[in-house]
């Protein structure tokens, strides 16, 4: 089946189900490279190097995708001191770090003075670096933690000098998929609601979706129409960064034990590229799946090649150990026939 595209025209939930689920692959890349040329004309793609240090791997949520977790008392549970963040902060920094995305598990003894000492201890040891900190479900666990409502959280880190947030936590967000593979978390409202009124501060954030798992089609056209329609409302997501769920280690994963093909990730970035019509920038990943993926999603409409991470823990423990240099990343980039553009976490070249 070829279902019919205009371009130009705004998808809803039903044709958009239709296009993800029953377009030749190879029409939907080109359809999804058609709409970035019109949105961001030339073959110009960014990366950003960044780090990723988990402050901590104690989480409460107990996720059923995630093998990172640790609960309170395991063995190996940590939670690093504001100096032991920055001795690793450091390290990136030397190696040409400009962003770091600081995300950790749902600690219970970690509270809002922690987060704010972490961030003070970064900024003073580097002052040039932006700090990139705690996705939306992060912050309404702390609003719990603190009896405080999520604005003031957000508040508070704000008049830290944070401008931009991750968007990591959403999943997909379906309340019935979240049910199964994440039930303990914020909800997908609660989410929406977080970017809302970080969006409404001021800050900047990026949006996540992580599919491969329980959700349908419908679910995940369902995720990007509703991102799309807070972006209508705000104008405060950067980017759209899908990833497969990863099995290894995790309770899913012994349940399920498959993870989505790569060609599903294509279709995604399309998708999203074509759905997304308000997002400035889409992400194809060489670190979330694999070159070969990440390059062709950078033929289905992606502008951004994500970062080179120099810390990276979370997936490393679902069993996805990936590593690669600065230049080994511009290369990538080159050989599927694009410019790399190094830049910052809102976007700029650098
Ligand atoms: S995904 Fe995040 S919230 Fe869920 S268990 Fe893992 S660390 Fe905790």
């Amino acid at each position: 089946m070829n279902p019919p595209v205009q371009m130009g025209v705004r998808y809803g939930r039903e044709e958009g189900t239709d296009i993800f689920r029953d377009m030749p692959l190879g029409r939907l890349m080109t359809l999804g490279y058609e709409v970035r040329q019109r949105r961001l004309p030339g073959h110009r793609v960014t990366y950003v190097i960044d780090t990723n240090p988990n402050y901590t791997n104690v989480c409460t949520t107990r996720c059923a995708f995630c093998a990172f977790f640790r609960k309170p008392g395991d063995p190996d549970a940590y939670l690093l001191s504001p100096e032991q963040v920055v001795k690793k902060v450091r390290i990136a920094v030397d190696r040409g770090a400009t962003t770091v995305l600081l995300q950790g598990g749902h600690h219970p003894d970690v509270h809002l003075m922690d987060w704010i000492a972490y961030i003070r201890a970064i900024r003073e040891a580097c002052p040039t670096l932006h700090i990139h900190p705690f996705s939306p479900a992060e912050y309404v666990y702390m609003a719990g933690q603190e009896k405080a409502h999520v604005r003031d959280i957000l508040g508070a880190i704000y008049n830290e000098g944070i401008r931009t947030i991750p968007g990591g936590g959403a999943e997909i967000l379906s309340e019935r998929v979240r049910s199964i593979v994440a039930p303990g978390k914020a909800s997908g409202e609660e989410w929406l609601e977080t970017c809302e009124i970080a969006h409404g501060i001021g800050f900047k954030t990026t949006a996540t979706m992580m599919y491969g798992h329980v959700e349908s089609p419908e679910e995940i056209v369902d995720h990007l129409v509703r991102l799309r329609e807070l972006q209508d409302r705000t104008g405060g997501f950067t980017s759209f960064i899908p990833w497969s769920f990863k099995s290894g280690g995790s309770a899913l994963g012994r349940r399920r034990g498959t993870e989505a093909h790569p060609a599903e990730y294509i279709r995604v970035v399309a998708i999203a590229r074509l759905l997304l019509d308000n997002f400035p920038h889409v992400q194809s990943s060489w670190f979330s799946e694999n070159i070969a993926a990440g390059q062709l999603g950078l033929m289905a409409g992606a502008d951004d090649f994500g970062g080179v991470l120099i810390e990276e823990n979370v997936l490393k423990d679902a069993g996805h150990d990936r590593a690669a240099t600065i230049s080994h990343v511009k290369t990538i980039i080159r050989r599927a026939g694009f410019e790399p553009v190094q830049r910052d976490s809102l976007y700029y070249p650098l």
